[in-house]
């Protein structure tokens, strides 16, 4: 019987491959090596052969650095593709000052570093018969915005979630990877980009803020660093779950130029220096509301989000009206809130002092009511500005819009009087003629 063989596209793009240095670096070598092979690359054997060379290198001596920069100048000369990686990489300086024209540079142990590179100056070949996935991949959300996830875990021990025993510690994803994930968004038609993690602003910790590459630049793992770099992809981009560290300061100016969307999404839960402390929350001896009136002076459009937790063990009625005080100072703009409920497993469980039911629910009609007054008086301010809307959909009555403060499915709607210019996934400019207690009601600007 005969058997159907399919072969391989014709133009697999081919790799070459040089190997410096000790079985440590044998061993990256392996693994990148694998993974090039299990996404459908060729290993060439000869420089005129390979469509990019990737050089791993050893810098543990003086002769070994010789030997490594003398291999990165043969690639280059042979080739002229060439992506550095190994010890010596994490010397990026002394390769570039070298050899000027190498597309990337990585340290040791970086695979998937190497491998954003390498997809990046010789995309991985499509296979229609296994390719079953866009490179974007396969998303729930609409085709105009999604969700960018930047780490998974957590750091903090909060004491009623139980998130880091599911999930574990932190674990941020290779900055190159994430913008390239981000770009490829872009180029599918995604014209908002929603940054989620459990804690934003500790992305990187984990690697130490360690230098990844995208498109031959260096960038830190780090949130602002990533953050500059989404708000040159054209798009809106959105930042969720960001805890109040003095460092978020430096992304406000991005706000206040238009890079990013003035929107921050941070989880207060609580206003009591004591109860945050019970709560162990990240961030809880700073001064939250300063904070805020530093933001909003910096960036005076900015939107602020947050969520609160109303009876947590031992809340007194002076404890929760300071929140209610701070809701008030702090103008937050939008705001959900949750009677505590104990989880199985937290340790919040063993805290003394349960607030009863009827008082949980009391205080939480209190802070509702509290926060449908200020988020009106917020939506009033906007009656009769003009502002860019994202439209979310069109039926034969409505125009469901979102502006920079909405984000999809937890904040407000803005609604738009039907306009034959209004598409699906656009822009588009109008003005707000009224507001209620939490959507905006606007018509098209004639352009
Ligand atoms: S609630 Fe606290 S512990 Fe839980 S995921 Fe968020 S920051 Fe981490």
């Amino acid at each position: 019987m005969q058997s159907k063989v399919r072969a391989r596209p014709a133009q697999a793009p081919k790799v070459g491959f040089v190997s410096l240095g000790c079985p440590k670096a044998t061993v990256d070598s392996e693994h990148i090596l694998t993974r090039l092979r299990a996404e459908g690359y060729l290993i060439a054997p000869s420089y005129e052969s390979a469509d990019v060379v990737v050089v791993n290198t050893c810098g543990f001596i003086d002769s070994a650095v010789e030997e490594s920069l003398d291999a990165i100048g043969e690639a280059v000369r042979e080739n002229g593709k060439v992506i550095v990686t190994g010890c010596l990489g994490a010397k990026g300086a002394v390769i570039r000052d070298a050899h000027p024209e190498v597309l990337a540079v990585t340290g040791p142990h970086a695979t998937d570093e190497v491998m954003t590179a390498i997809h990046e100056h010789l995309p991985k070949p499509h296979d229609p018969y296994t390719d079953l996935v866009p490179p974007q991949g396969i998303r729930l959300t609409p085709k105009h915005y999604a969700y960018l996830k930047i780490s998974e875990g957590c750091n903090h021990r909060c004491s009623f979630c139980i998130i880091p025993s599911m999930r574990g510690d932190l674990v941020s994803r290779p900055v190159g990877e994430v913008l390239q994930e981000a770009e490829h968004l872009v180029r599918s038609g995604v014209k908002e980009l929603l940054v989620i993690s459990q804690d934003t602003s500790a992305y990187g910790v984990d690697v130490k803020y360690r230098t990844g590459f995208h498109k031959g630049r260096p960038v830190k793992t780090r949130m602002n660093e990533l953050v500059a770099a989404l708000g040159e992809l054209g798009v809106w981009t959105r930042l969720h779950y960001v805890y109040p560290y003095p460092h978020v300061d430096d992304v406000i100016p991005l706000m206040a130029e238009g890079r990013v969307l003035p929107y921050l999404d941070v989880p207060f839960q609580h206003a009591s220096p004591r109860i945050l402390k019970l709560m162990k929350r990240p961030a809880s001896a700073e001064n939250n509301l300063a904070r805020v009136q530093a933001w909003r002076a910096a960036c005076p459009d900015i939107t602020l989000r947050s969520t609160f937790i109303v009876g947590f063990p031992g809340e007194t009625e002076a404890e929760f009206e300071e929140m209610l005080d701070f809701l008030d100072a702090a103008e937050l703009d939008r705001v959900g809130c949750f009677a505590y409920s104990p989880v199985d497993g937290a340790a919040a469980n063993a805290l003394p002092d349960p607030v009863p039911e009827d008082i949980k629910h009391d205080r939480l009609a209190r802070f509702m009511e509290s926060q449908a007054s200020i988020s009106t008086r917020r939506l009033a301010a906007k009656v009769g500005r003009e502002m860019t809307v994202l439209v979310d959909g069109i039926d034969d009555e409505h125009v469901i819009a979102r502006s920079p403060a909405d984000a999809p499915e937890i904040d407000g709607i803005v609604y738009v009087q039907p306009d034959a210019s209004l598409k699906v996934g656009e822009f588009a400019r109008v003005r707000i003629d009224s507001a209620d207690t939490h959507d905006l009601f606007a018509t098209v600007v004639p352009s």
